[in-house]
């Protein structure tokens, strides 16, 4: 049986500090309340949304310092999220509860809207709920993330060290960590003796990660670096003190941090002897039934895993079809070369790179704030309705270059006060042949996720009604990658690649990966695939590299049903379109098909489907 430190360190704090937490926590719910008893009528179903969302920041400690929420982040920057066996199950019971609580709200008597927002947040927290059966069946510490990596994280990149309670947060929050640790390896013990246990090569990357992380010692940690390289600048803290605290700080990684990963490692590489190297979660407890919920948890949807997996193959061999076509039309006319071969060889040809130089990477960012600028003058003709927030394009800064995508959006601020961006990852000229750019460009930007997310954050400002915050933040995968996939068509569709074949075979391949990912996906987790048979099988039908591949591969171990949102739910969109055309005849608008798919955030896509066939019922009369 294993214990649970039920102790946490003493802290110096005053019977002050509680009465002051105590009441601002009062005062923020009281003002949730108040803002609901002035706008709306009093036990409106919208005080339950925020205090819903309320509530959940408040649980959170790390999730309070993440957000960066001003005042909260002082309360709680000293501490960790509770993350034993004991409270994630009391959290647990509470989301059970908040989802019956939302069940006795009358649905029928309420506006469209708040039956709308019912609809949404009950499909979030029914998926929550129903985790219950699998409530062990994940991988706390594995290659994507985990304490090991998470925890050094949120210290070096989110906790501030501004003032000395900054900093004493800090080292109380390094001395917090054997206890954080502690709790996860509980975690780790329940699962092993239930038979969840990660793949060898798992277990072996995150034996790697930690490692690594203690390896070169206290002064070149970047636990320990970080603290000197942000503190250095302060003016309020003396270099006398500087110099204490940088002994705390030295002491608390020594004796505090590192024995807790020492911890860690011991117990993992036990369990790396103990593990096998299948690579599917088939192999855990109820691990079929545990996989068709994970595919319902990403997709929103019933398909089951065969379905997904033939979609993906008729789709794979669709979409090589169509490349095949239009590379014989270019002249590559070689059938004894698959396409994926022609393709490697297309991305080495000089005509479509950009110098491997400065130079050469100013030349890429500007083209794609050229086709940026393009998309956004010509997306006009099936669009009325666009995010108030800006976009702009920068690169991915040099430190971050290695670990990043080739490019991402990052959302606009919550309150306005900052744009959407697109980042570009400019490690390399080579990986952004001019083929590629263009759909890289519409996914990420316009009219992919800046259109949608940027729409989604503004929901709270612009909607009317106002909507409630959980809303603007609430992610259905996919729903939001689906629309980043859409977007990629339809820029085809509105002519964006007219006269470019070879940006055309671009697109094809980036939708091509998305297709492959529902087969392998699948796969593994239920046609018992190993990892070998993943990545050969993911090598011949992408032509990308087997490094690039090995990634892709080893995530859909540890992130099941997580790669086949993307394909399904712009599958679905278009679905929709294609039955609104039908219905709709000569009254269906583009324009207003698209608005009634971004004006609602992020849904669920049987919410989505119900929306667009409500649409479609009111324009029919
Ligand atoms: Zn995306």
């Amino acid at each position: 049986m294993v214990t649970t430190p039920s102790t946490k360190p003493p802290k110096k704090r005053t019977w002050k500090f509680w009465v002051l937490r105590s009441l601002f926590v009062l005062l923020l719910i009281g003002a949730v309340w108040l803002v609901n008893l002035i706008w709306f009528r009093p036990f409106n179903i919208r005080h339950f949304y925020d205090r819903v969302f309320v509530a959940t920041v408040l649980r959170s400690p790390e999730l309070t310092t993440l957000l960066g929420l001003p005042v909260l982040y002082d309360w709680t920057k000293d501490e960790w999220d509770n993350v034993s066996d004991a409270q994630q199950r009391r959290n647990f019971e509470q989301v059970k509860e908040d989802y019956q609580t939302l069940l006795r709200y009358d649905v029928e008597s309420q506006s469209p809207e708040n039956k709308l927002n019912t609809s949404i947040l009950g499909w979030y927290m029914k998926l929550q709920v129903d985790r219950e059966p699998f409530f062990y069946h994940d991988y706390p510490l594995n290659q994507m993330g985990g304490v090991q990596s998470a925890v050094p994280d949120l210290l070096v990149d989110k906790h501030q060290l501004r003032t000395k309670s900054d900093i004493d947060a800090y080292i109380t929050r390094l001395n917090g960590i054997p206890i954080k640790f502690d709790q996860v390896l509980e975690g780790l013990k329940i699962r092993e003796q239930k038979g969840i246990i990660p793949p060898k090569f798992v277990i072996g990357q995150v034996l790697t990660q930690m490692k690594t992380f203690i390896d070169g010692g206290v002064y070149k940690n970047p636990l320990y670096t970080n603290y000197i390289h942000k503190t250095a600048k302060l003016q309020d803290v003396s270099a006398d003190e500087k110099a204490a605290y940088s002994k705390q700080v030295a002491e608390a990684i020594q004796h505090s941090v590192f024995n807790a990963y020492q911890k860690l490692i011991e117990y993992n590489e036990g369990l790396y002897a103990r593990s096998t190297n299948d690579a599917g979660v088939w192999k855990l407890p109820n691990g079929d039934a545990f996989y068709r919920y994970q595919l319902r948890l990403h997709t929103t949807t019933n398909l089951g895993p065969d379905e997904i997996h033939q979609i993906g193959l008729t789709e794979v061999n669709r979409i090589t079809a169509e490349m095949r076509t239009i590379l014989q039309r270019q002249g590559y006319t070689d059938t004894t070369q698959t396409v994926q071969v022609i393709m490697q060889r297309l991305s080495h040809e000089f005509r479509f790179l950009f110098p491997e130089t400065p130079a050469g990477k100013q030349m890429i960012l500007a083209r794609f704030k050229q086709l940026l600028d393009e998309a956004d003058k010509r997306v006009g003709v099936a669009f009325d309705m666009r995010p108030k927030a800006s976009l702009t394009v920068e690169p991915v800064p040099l430190f971050k270059q290695a670990g990043e995508a080739l490019g991402r959006y990052q959302m606009p601020a919550l309150d306005g006060s900052k744009g959407g961006v697109f980042v570009a990852n400019l490690r390399s000229s080579a990986e952004h042949p001019t083929f590629g750019m263009k759909t890289l460009a519409y996914h990420e930007g316009i009219p992919g996720h800046h259109f949608q997310v940027g729409i989604q954050t503004e929901l709270n400002r612009t909607a009317e009604p106002r909507l409630p915050i959980f809303r603007t933040v609430i992610p259905f995968t996919a729903y939001d990658e689906g629309w980043a996939l859409y977007s990629e068509k339809l820029a085809y569709e509105l002519g964006f690649y007219q006269n470019d074949p070879f940006g055309n075979l671009g697109r094809l391949q980036a939708e091509l990966f998305r297709a492959v990912r529902l087969v392998v996906d699948t796969g593994i987790h239920h046609k018992r695939w190993t990892r070998e048979a993943a990545i050969t099988y993911m090598v011949a039908n992408t032509g990308r590299s087997e490094s690039e591949v090995t990634t892709e591969v080893e995530r859909y171990c540890v992130m099941p049903g997580q790669a086949c949102s993307y394909k399904i739910g712009m599958m679905k969109i278009l679905e929709l379109r294609e039955k609104a055309k039908r219905s709709l005849g000569s009254r269906f608008d583009l324009k207003q098909f698209h608005r009634v798919v971004l004006a609602n955030g992020a849904m669920p896509l049987p919410v989505l489907e119900e929306t667009v066939n409500n649409w479609i019922e009111q324009s029919k009369s």
